[in-house]
């Protein structure tokens, strides 16, 4: 059989023009979010179908929210979104950094250089890059870590915010980090983000504890707790309802009475058990009944209802406790402890504030608009990611462009020791660091080239890896001293995911389309073939 007919329901293109159609995909994508890279980088104004907008200048969030229907951008979204997932920053880096080697790969090609080669190249570089990234870093202090955090939100909102959102990002890692067999972890997980739109973005704050937008089943119960017992169930205090249709034949008043006791003294139990327990705090999934609610202020309990399972399961692991499916079958085992409990009334919402020995933390982004108040909470996140990567790996490089520069100057002498055509992807490779930088200075509205060859001079002759463009001030300087430093990690990451996406491209020869036709629904084809049955 030939192609022709196993293909007939595909278009195909194959060879050089596949990978030139790719290219140009990729060089698509990387433009939408070129503006973006950097403190100079502008915003993007999104709408999406429903006419909701968003403005925003991070990256992944554009790309994401960008209906792309073209594979090869999915590739390049997918390693921007792995780069979100692990290390919370340097997405448009990831791919400005693949747009940029696949543009380079394409001259090779042109030049007779095969793709294969040209991978091979590639991954000689990648590897070259993350054994010296080693002598580029250095170890960071507290400082240096609001330093980091402070360059991973360049660009996003205004310069104020940031510094609130950075020291609340360092404080809130400091609240998760703890020992876990023999290494330090910093779960960002464990810290809460709660939001209020209407105050100013200003009064965004971090809270020790973990702070629920919750109020408390009765005023009666008490408001603040010294240290005590918790108990976290998954279902409710409730009468329960018949699950099946069944139907009571009630003969008597008196059989109806007993059957509401029976019920009531079944509920009753359960505040018993509480207090053998000792429990003195009880957050509940489910409902918990109104005629509970003097007996639970009694016996001095404290309780919440209707808590979302994912707040339960943070409050699970910031009391050590185990959440239950019904009071019943608690066991000692299962209540957690706190240290203190309280409640705050913030604006006209009712807050619930836990405090308990193994940290955790709550940040609440406040903002005007929901719009902001989002673009708030994604710098948080951004943020606090870069933060609790610091606390657990804090090795730090220069920004700026001085590492891409840095190691682009070592990679051309590397590539002068590899003999064959692989050496040319080196240098390409090389190129394409050498991109970030010149989008900096672009986005800074400097020359690109003239700012590069500068930094290249001055970091040869001075033998300083840590000078970059300081698109602040607009000049060539020191980034440690003028305290643009990001993680190592973040940079790492960046290359090997953009090299991955890289050489996953260069390796496609052929691209074979399904032929899309327009879906006609059965019953609408039906209808047009006259053999729908006759509804009247
Ligand atoms: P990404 O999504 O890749 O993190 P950003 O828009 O956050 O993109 O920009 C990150 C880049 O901006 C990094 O290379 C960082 O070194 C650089 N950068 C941050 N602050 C400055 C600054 N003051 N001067 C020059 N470059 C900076
Ligand atoms: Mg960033």
């Amino acid at each position: 059989m030939s192609d022709t007919t196993i293909l007939d329901e595909t278009d195909r293109t194959t060879g050089r023009d596949a990978l030139r159609k790719n290219i140009q995909a990729a060089i698509a994508l990387a433009g939408a979010v070129r503006s973006t890279l950097g403190p100079k980088g502008l915003d993007k104004l999104l709408v999406d179908d429903e006419g909701r907008s968003m403005v925003t200048n991070d990256g992944i969030t554009v790309l994401e929210s960008a209906k792309v229907e073209h594979p090869i951008a999915h590739m390049l979204i997918a390693s921007s979104a792995a780069q979100d997932q692990s290390v919370r920053d340097g997405t448009t880096t990831t791919v400005l950094l693949a747009s940029e080697w696949l543009q380079n790969a394409w001259h090779l090609v042109v030049q007779g250089v095969h793709p294969a080669t040209i991978a091979r190249g590639f991954r000689m570089a990648e590897s070259f890059c993350k054994e010296h990234l080693d002598e580029l870093s250095f170890e960071a202090t507290k400082n240096d870590i609001e330093a980091a955090t402070m360059t991973s939100l360049s660009g996003k909102l205004h310069q104020k915010i940031q510094s609130i959102i950075s020291a609340c990002a360092v404080e809130a890692a400091d609240a998760v980090v703890m020992e876990s067999n023999g290494s330090v972890v910093a779960d960002p997980t464990r810290v809460k983000v709660i939001t209020r739109s209407g105050p100013a973005v200003e009064d965004s704050k971090l809270i020790t504890g973990l702070a629920l937008p919750k109020k408390r089943a009765h005023v009666e119960m008490p408001s603040s707790l010294p240290p005590g017992n918790i108990l976290l169930v998954d279902g409710g205090l409730e009468l329960r309802s018949l699950s099946t249709d069944v139907h009571l034949n009630v003969t008597s008043t008196s059989a109806l009475k007993s059957f509401q006791d029976a019920e009531q003294q079944r509920l009753l139990d359960q505040v018993k058990m509480l207090v053998d327990l000792e429990i003195k705090l009880l957050a509940c999934r489910e409902g918990i009944d109104d005629s509970m609610h003097a007996y639970l202020a009694d016996a001095g309990i404290k309780a919440f209802r209707r808590v979302a399972k994912s707040d339960l399961e943070l409050l699970a692991r910031g009391c050590g406790a185990r959440l239950v499916p019904t009071i019943h079958q608690a066991k000692q085992a299962d209540v957690g402890v706190f240290i203190s409990s309280r409640c705050e009334r913030w604006g006209d919402v009712d807050h619930w504030i836990l405090e308990t020995d193994e940290g955790g933390a709550t940040f609440v982004a406040s903002g005007s608009t929901d719009a902001v108040v989002g673009e708030v909470e994604r710098c948080f996140a951004d943020a606090l990611g870069v933060a609790c990567r610091l606390k657990e790996h804090p090795k730090l490089i220069p920004g700026g462009g001085a590492t891409y520069i840095a190691l682009a100057r070592r990679l051309r002498r590397y590539a002068e020791t590899v003999p064959g055509r692989e050496q040319l992807a080196i240098e390409a490779f090389a190129d394409g660091l050498e991109s970030i930088p010149r989008i900096l200075a672009e986005n800074a509205g400097m020359d690109p080239i003239d700012t590069l060859l500068q930094i290249v001079s001055i970091q040869t002759k001075d033998e300083d890896d840590t000078i970059g463009l300081n698109a602040i001030t607009r000049q060539p300087e020191n980034m440690r001293t003028s305290r643009v430093v990001e993680p190592v990690r973040v940079l790492e990451q960046a290359i090997c995911g953009a090299n991955e996406a890289t050489i996953a491209i260069l390796r496609i020869d052929d691209v074979l389309w399904a032929k899309q036709e327009i879906g006609v629904p059965d019953d609408v084809q039906a209808n047009l073939d006259g053999t729908a049955p006759d509804r009247r």
